[in-house]
């Protein structure tokens, strides 16, 4: 119950924040993240119509995933090497493609599932070490040599802003993000659309909408704290 409820608010909230940017509401994609919540409250979600869902732990969403068949599930978090082959049969987006390294073992593990699988590049947009994500020299690299990993689309870019109460600060960082999938976008290839920006979260969501984010991973406004 209280799910749906705060669901319903927070897609009130979505359409405004776009209505208020002059976009389209249907362009903004909620990605409701079910980290640390159980089935129970994924499944009322999924009742209210939610579809897309975010987990940040390879091992959480393996355990969520056989109960949930019909949920399409985001990769949000630091994913490691060795943990890609359990998601590749069945992830719908990884948002959080932060090396070279990691793409060419996603690529690998794709192609052993004959899948070509959707990725977001993420990029490191705050200047907190702590948050991943590669630069963007690293990104126009990937997009410019993505014949090397023939089973990966590149759909966007992924990034988070600081975590400050500065939301001129927020603004800029998630400008920085719009800007860099602009630049790009110049390269023209089938398996390059950056036409995502993964960006926004809960506290932050309504200035990320404002600066052209397709994509809010939204967490404890629909599911409460954790
Ligand atoms: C947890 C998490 C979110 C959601 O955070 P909330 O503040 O709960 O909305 C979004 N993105 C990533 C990468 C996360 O790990």
């Amino acid at each position: 119950m209280a799910v749906a409820i705060h669901l319903a608010e927070v897609r009130t909230r979505i359409r405004q924040a776009a209505i208020h940017a002059g976009r389209d509401p249907e362009s903004v994609r909620l990605v409701a993240v079910s980290k640390t919540k159980p089935v129970d409250m994924i499944r009322e979600a999924l009742e209210a119509g939610q579809t897309d869902f975010g987990e940040n732990r390879v091992q959480e969403m393996q355990a969520k995933y056989p109960e949930l068949p019909e949920v399409r599930w985001h990769l949000i978090g630091t994913l490691q090497t060795n943990k890609v082959k359990y998601i590749a049969p069945y992830v719908h987006l990884i948002h959080s493609v932060d090396s070279t390294r990691l793409l060419a073992e996603i690529d690998r593990q794709a192609g052993k599932v004959g899948r070509t699988l959707d990725c977001l590049l993420q990029l490191h947009i705050s200047d907190e070490a702590t948050k991943s994500g590669m630069d963007e020299t690293e990104a126009a690299q990937i997009v410019e040599q993505i014949d090397l990993y023939p089973h990966i689309r590149i759909r966007g870019l992924m990034g988070m802003a600081a975590l400050t109460d500065d939301r001129a600060l927020i603004r800029q960082q998630f400008r920085s993000l719009r800007i860099a999938s602009g630049v790009l976008s110049a390269v023209s290839h089938p398996r390059v659309e950056m036409q995502e920006l993964s960006m926004g979260m809960s506290g932050d969501f309504d200035i990320a909408i404002e600066e052209g984010a397709t994509l809010v991973r939204i967490g404890s406004a629909v599911f409460g704290g954790r």
